[in-house]
């Protein structure tokens, strides 16, 4: 229930603009987002990567019905690729992009316009060496971002896709995508989504996660296991037992169980961090708020005793 009306906040505007106007709420939120620009990005960045983390940044945005703002956020990405070079963190750090951020759903179109835009980024991020990995939206989206990770991967076929086990479509989906070259990020889906096409039950969506991941863990792409849930991830260090501990990477988010991450990096997995920034950070933060009721009642402490 709690899940379900965050989520649905997530997406209302009057709910933003009350949360966003809250002064109290950014502490709060400093816990998930680095920073309102790209100095915190990469200032974060350089924290992680000195303790053996890996990094993929989000400039935060994301249902954009505008195509200014959509140029905008691809100039931004390309600052930020800058920015990562000059400071040498690009061998550790790479970027994640939204489609909708960059004009998927602009009315004239938009797939056209994101996928030229997506391909700005991946020519500078391939030019200064790193990749980019195309973050996955609403099921009404899947079919679209995959069509476009595919046209991206005729010329940059190291770019990454995000697979939703909570989808019914999912495991025929790493099917198709685990040959050769692939970069796969695994994640159980953060979007309210209808019964007709997601598992509603949480074991449900941890078996179907186990299944994506036994096709991807015996695939010969590159498996990213996204999640911070401790059985999913003993899983996954059974699974790939017997591949190379560079042939597949776990993930977190920035500001969930660090020690963890910590601790996996200082065993020699490869452990990135999502990293988003920006000042756009309402949707991303709601749907940290509905992954964990007790995220609510720290926001809610914190309204309280702050
Ligand atoms: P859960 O069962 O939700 O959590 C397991 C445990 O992890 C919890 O018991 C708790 O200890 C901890 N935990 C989990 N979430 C939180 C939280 N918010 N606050 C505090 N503790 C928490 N989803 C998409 O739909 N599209 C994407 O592109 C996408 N990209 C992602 C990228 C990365 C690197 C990661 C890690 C997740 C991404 N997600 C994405 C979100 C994902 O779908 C889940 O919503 C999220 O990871 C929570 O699922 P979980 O696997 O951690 O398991």
């Amino acid at each position: 229930m709690l899940r379900s009306a965050l989520l649905a906040a997530s997406r209302s505007d009057a709910v933003r603009e009350l949360v966003e106007r809250t002064p109290l709420t950014r502490p709060v939120v400093r816990r998930f987002i680095s920073g309102d620009d790209v100095d915190a990005a990469v200032a974060t960045t350089g924290e992680l990567v000195a303790d053996g983390r890996y990094v993929t940044l989000d400039h935060l945005g994301e249902d954009t019905r505008d195509a200014d703002q959509a140029a905008a956020t691809v100039e931004a990405y390309l600052d930020l690729l800058r920015r990562l070079e000059l400071a040498g963190h690009t061998g550790r750090a790479e970027v994640s992009v939204k489609l909708s951020a960059v004009g998927q759903f602009l009315p004239e179109d938009g797939e056209k316009i994101a996928l030229d835009n997506a391909r700005r980024i991946c020519a500078a991020a391939g030019a200064v060496g790193t990749t980019v990995t195309l973050d996955m939206e609403d099921h009404t989206t899947t079919d679209s971002t995959l069509g476009i990770l595919r046209e991206l991967r005729v010329d940059f076929p190291w770019v990454g896709a995000v697979l939703q086990a909570y989808l019914k479509r999912t495991e025929q989906d790493c099917r198709d995508l685990a040959g050769p070259g692939s970069r796969v990020r695994l994640c159980k889906g953060a979007y309210k989504e209808p019964a007709s096409v997601a598992f509603q039950d949480k074991t449900e969506v941890d078996l179907s996660y186990v299944r994506c991941l036994k096709v991807l863990m015996a695939g010969r792409g590159y498996p990213m296991v996204a999640s911070h849930d401790p059985r999913l991830i003993a899983i996954a260090r059974e699974l790939a037992s017997g591949r190379s501990k560079d042939s597949y990477e776990f993930q977190m988010l920035y500001g969930i169980r660090p020690d963890e991450q910590r601790r996996l990096a200082a065993e020699g997995h490869r452990m990135r961090v999502y990293v988003p920034y920006g000042d756009q950070w309402y949707g991303y933060f709601m749907r940290r708020l509905a992954e964990r009721p007790a995220n609510v009642a720290f926001f809610l402490r914190s309204l309280v005793t702050t």
